[in-house]
């Protein structure tokens, strides 16, 4: 068999190895780590406040029981002096015939009795000491009835009878009795009282011991917190040092090589557009290739607004993106953004509602007309069995208000408070093979809100989906006061409407 102790060292084993591992091998700890080291922290520090009030409570009852024995010891010695005083003053008195003598007498008898029941109250429990109280009572009165006998006789004269009773020895023998008692009640009392004080000492050293050792235990669990907490907030940081760096490489890898990419793709599309008109023109081509070259123009012009859209992230990512401020008529823009769209939209009716006269804003035309294209396209693009399309302009008398609704797939819930970040895409677009790259929403936000606006959505999956931007008006031209507010067109614009069939 093995030795005990070698065993026992087998057993810490394991435990050694997991807090090697703990402490030097994982450098980042999940919150649910750090919570579960911090709650048997708390169990180990309500541990130690237990022991803490445990050893109080224990001090407290041992000390209380000592007091008690220590009142008893007090009771039994009042007893055995009161009879002592009583005998002390019989004498005198029997021998003297001088009252005052008796004074003692006296007052010990008017004591005794109180201090038999304090004895008999401090005694609690205990039969054996209960037994020879009432062996101690017995004795006591006896002794009382001897004594006063003896005393009536001298008062009446009678002083040999009296002097006989005390020289026969009786009442000596019954305050030896009681002596006797007394004292074997006094040394169990103090046998008990050494009892209590030596279990006293031996829980007061227990349990410091064990203070002591949960103490330590408290400090280790804190020192191996403070350090797991520490490297883990270390290496969070560096895991967020290495991901800012990360996410900047990415920026910087989009931005040249969208740069890069641009020049010879517009190079690409100027050529296939020329190319195209060429063969409009010519007629000489057979319609296969004709749809060839469509395809290759419009597929190019994607790419190109693919590239632009990469290229405006990665300036707004660097601050960079500048936009100019000059007035503009949105209404008139987003007549001339929902021709366009219709133009080349086939299988969809898309119809602008809105005011015929000017709604201006302060901003740059280009990125504007950017942002409804963007939203329109998306209309078009996520509405594959085609239906309606409609671009909505409204305004108050601080800001304009810009709906883009379609009828398509629309954007499951849990999908929509992350529809603007960058790169997102919702998973019905995804399943229903939509193509896409997620950053054309992301580009809205950022320029709307150089706009001093913001945009928002509502949608039901499979019902259709309602973009809606909120722009500051521009202020009124002064020459332009009391020219009224634009009205607003109620129904759809006929000349759009044909656009867009
Ligand atoms: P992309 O369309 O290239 O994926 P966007 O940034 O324009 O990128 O759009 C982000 C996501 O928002 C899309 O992938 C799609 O899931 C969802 N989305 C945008 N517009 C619509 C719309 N009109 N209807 C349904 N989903 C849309």
């Amino acid at each position: 068999m093995r030795p005990a102790r070698v065993q026992l060292a087998g057993a810490w084993k394991p435990l050694a190895h997991a807090l090697y591992k703990l402490l030097y091998r994982s450098k980042h700890l999940s919150n649910r780590a750090l919570a579960v080291l911090f709650a048997g922290f708390m169990v180990v520090l309500l541990f130690n406040s237990w022991l803490a009030y445990h050893s109080a409570q224990v001090q407290a009852n041992a000390n209380d029981r000592i007091a008690h024995t220590e009142l008893v010891l007090d009771d039994l010695e009042a007893i055995a002096n009161n009879l002592d005083n009583a005998e002390t003053g019989q004498r005198g008195y029997i021998l003297t015939g001088i009252t005052s003598y008796l004074e003692p007498y006296q007052s010990s008898r008017a004591n005794i009795s109180g201090r038999l029941d304090a004895l008999s109250s401090d005694l609690g429990n205990d039969t054996s000491q209960r037994t020879s109280l009432a062996q101690v009572n017995l004795l006591v009165n006896e002794k009382y009835g001897e004594m006063q006998q003896t005393i009536d006789l001298r008062r009446n004269g009678q002083t040999p009878q009296a002097e006989q009773i005390v020289l026969g020895g009786s009442g000596q023998q019954l305050m030896d009795q009681i002596r006797a008692v007394l004292a074997t009640m006094r040394s169990r009392e103090e046998t008990l009282l050494h009892g209590e004080e030596r279990a006293a000492r031996a829980s007061l050293t227990e349990l410091s011991i064990t203070f002591a050792f949960a103490a330590v235990v408290d400090l280790a669990l804190l020192v191996i917190i403070g350090w797991l907490v520490y490297r883990t907030l270390h290496e969070r940081e560096r895991l967020l040092a290495r991901e800012r760096e990360a996410v900047q490489m990415r920026d910087q890898f989009l931005s040249i090589a969208s740069h890069e990419l641009k020049t010879p793709l517009t190079a690409l599309l100027t050529n296939a557009q020329l190319l195209e008109r060429r063969t409009e023109r010519e007629g000489q081509a057979s319609d296969a290739s004709r749809r060839s070259v469509t395809t290759i123009v419009r597929q190019t012009h994607r790419m190109r607004m693919l590239i632009d859209a990469m290229l405006d992230i990665s300036r707004i990512a660097s601050g960079q993106l500048d936009v100019e401020r000059e007035r503009v008529d949105l209404a008139a823009l987003a007549r001339g953004v929902v021709g366009e769209v219709a133009a080349s939209a086939d299988h969809h009716a898309i119809a602008y509602d809105g005011p015929a006269t000017p709604v201006d804003v302060v901003g740059d035309r280009m990125r504007l007309e950017e942002v409804l294209l963007n939203l329109l396209h998306n209309a078009v693009k996520y509405s594959p069995e085609g239906g309606a399309v409609m671009l909505e302009l409204r305004n108050d008398d601080r800001d304009i208000y810009v709906m883009v609704r379609d009828k398509g797939i629309g954007i499951p819930a849990e999908d929509v408070p992350r529809l603007f970040e960058r790169f997102y895409r919702a998973t019905n677009a995804q399943t229903s093979r939509i193509d896409g790259m997620g950053i054309g929403l992301s580009v809205v936000r950022d320029v709307v809100a150089l706009h001093g606006g913001e945009v928002t959505v509502e949608s039901m999956e499979g019902q259709g989906t309602t973009f809606t931007i909120r722009m500051p008006l521009a202020p009124a031209v002064p020459d332009e006061i009391g020219a009224g507010k634009p009205e607003v067109a109620s129904e759809v614009r006929p000349a759009v409407r044909e656009q867009a069939s």
